[in-house]
C-alpha cells in the first residue's frame, strides 16, 4: 500500500545537529561549516535549546544529527534529557561507527531508532561515495545495534553515482533485518552544491525525472513486500495533486550549532533562517528570511528548488513546467498491509 504523508502541525519534527564534525568525508555531504558552525554544543546548551520545542500540545519528535552525532561525548545524556523533557521519540542518525560506546550507554526504551546510512549494496559501491571501510563498519554497527534490541532504519541517498545499486539493497535490507528504509534524493547543498559533471571527486548528480519515477517506486514496492516500511520523497507532483510548502503548513525545525534554526532544509546554505538562538533564547529573525520565500507562488512549485536546483524542472514546448516540484519534505510511504 502506498500513501502520501500529509503535512500536519499536530506534531513537531526537530532535527538537531549537535555538532558538525565527522570522521567521514562523503562525496555528497551537505554539512557546510561556514553556514552551520563548527562547534560541538555542550550538554547544557543542548538541553536549554531542547526546552524551546516542548511547549504546546504538539508531540515533538527529535532526530539527533551531526556531522556524526556519536562523536559527541555526551550523546547518551542528551538522549536521556530529551526523554525526560517529554520528546515522543528520539532517533540517532549515524554513519555506523557508533563512537563512544553509545549502544552500551543507552537502551531501546530511550532510543526509538538508530538510523544508519549506506549508499551502495556492496563495499565497492558504497565506499566510492562514503569512504573506504565505511560499508563494513556500518554493517557491523547495524548488526551490533540489532543484537542489543534497537530498532534500526537505513537511509540510501540516491544520486547518479549509485542509482544502479539501489535494487541490490532489496536483499541486503532483508538480511540485516532493518525495520524502516528511507530513500533520499541527493540535494544540491554543501559539497554537492559545488558538483560539476565530470570533475572527478564531485561528479555525482541528481537523477532525472524518468529515472526517479521508474526506479524508485519499483524498488520501494519490492522492499515493502518483505514487510519493511519504505519512505521516499515525492519530488514530482501529478496534475491532480496540489502543492504545499511545509514551511507554511508543518512544524519542522533544523537546528545548527551556530544557533541558526531553519524551517526548510533547502535554505540551509544561506543566511535566510527564520529563527535563531540568541543567549539561548529562540528568537524570530527579521525579514527578509525563508518565511518570506515560502509565501511566493510559482508554477514550478517549490521556490527554493527553482532557486538552487532548477535543472530538475522539465518544461513543455510552451514553457510550462511539466510537473510541479513537491516540497522536499513531502514523502510517500509504502508498506505491506498485514
Ligand atoms: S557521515 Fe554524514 S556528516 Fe559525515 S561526511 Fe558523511 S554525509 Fe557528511
Ligand atoms: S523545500 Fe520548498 S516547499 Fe519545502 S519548505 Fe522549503 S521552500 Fe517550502
Amino acid at each position: 500500500m502506498k500513501k502520501t504523508v500529509s503535512f500536519s502541525k499536530r506534531s513537531k519534527n526537530i532535527f538537531f545537529h549537535i555538532l558538525t564534525n565527522c570522521n567521514l568525508k562523503c562525496r555528497h555531504c551537505y554539512i557546510n561549516k561556514e553556514q552551520h558552525g563548527s562547534q560541538t554544543l555542550p550538554l547544557e546548551i543542548v538541553c536549554r535549546w531542547l526546552d524551546a520545542f516542548t511547549e504546546g500540545d504538539a508531540d515533538a519528535n527529535l532526530v539527533l544529527l551531526g556531522g556524526e552525532p556519536t562523536l559527541h561525548p555526551d550523546l547518551a545524556d542528551i538522549v536521556k534529557a530529551a526523554k525526560d523533557k517529554g520528546y515522543s521519540s528520539v532517533t540517532i542518525d549515524t554513519n555506523g561507527y557508533l563512537f563512544n560506546d553509545i549502544i552500551h550507554k543507552v537502551t531501546p526504551r530511550e532510543v526509538d531508532y538508530f538510523s544508519f546510512s549506506l549508499d551502495g549494496p556492496t563495499a565497492d559501491e558504497n565506499d566510492r561515495i562514503r569512504g573506504r571501510g565505511s560499508f563494513a563498519t556500518c554493517v557491523a554497527g547495524i548488526e551490533a545495534a540489532r543484537k542489543k534490541g534497537f530498532n534500526t532504519s537505513l537511509i540510501y541517498t540516491v544520486s547518479s553515482g549509485n542509482l544502479k545499486g539501489l535494487e541490490g539493497m532489496v536483499p541486503l535490507v532483508k538480511k540485516l533485518s532493518i525495520d524502516r528504509f528511507f530513500i533520499q534524493v541527493i540535494g544540491l547543498r554543501g559539497k554537492s552544491a559545488g558538483s560539476k559533471a565530470g570533475d572527478g571527486e564531485h561528479d555525482i548528480q541528481q537523477v532525472t525525472d524518468q529515472e526517479w519515477m521508474h526506479i524508485i517506486p519499483h524498488v520501494a514496492e519490492q522492499i515493502a513486500d518483505d514487510g519493511i516500511a519504505v519512505t521516499y520523497p515525492k519530488v514530482y507532483l501529478g496534475p491532480e495533486e496540489s502543492f504545499a510548502c511545509a514551511g507554511k503548513v508543518a512544524d519542522n525545525c533544523f537546528i545548527f550549532p551556530n544557533g541558526r534554526v531553519y524551517r526548510c532544509p533547502l535554505c540551509e546554505d544561506f543566511p535566510v533562517h527564520g529563527l535563531v538562538f540568541e543567549d539561548n533564547v529562540l528568537k524570530k529573525m527579521p525579514p527578509i528570511n525563508e518565511n518570506d520565500l515560502f509565501q511566493l507562488n510559482i508554477p514550478e512549485g517549490c521556490v527554493m528548488n527553482k532557486i538552487i536546483q532548477p535543472d530538475n524542472i522539465v518544461y513543455d514546448r510552451d514553457g510550462r513546467p511539466k510537473f510541479k516540484i513537491a516540497c522536499c519534505l513531502l514523502k510517500e510511504e509504502v508498506y505491506r498491509l498485514s
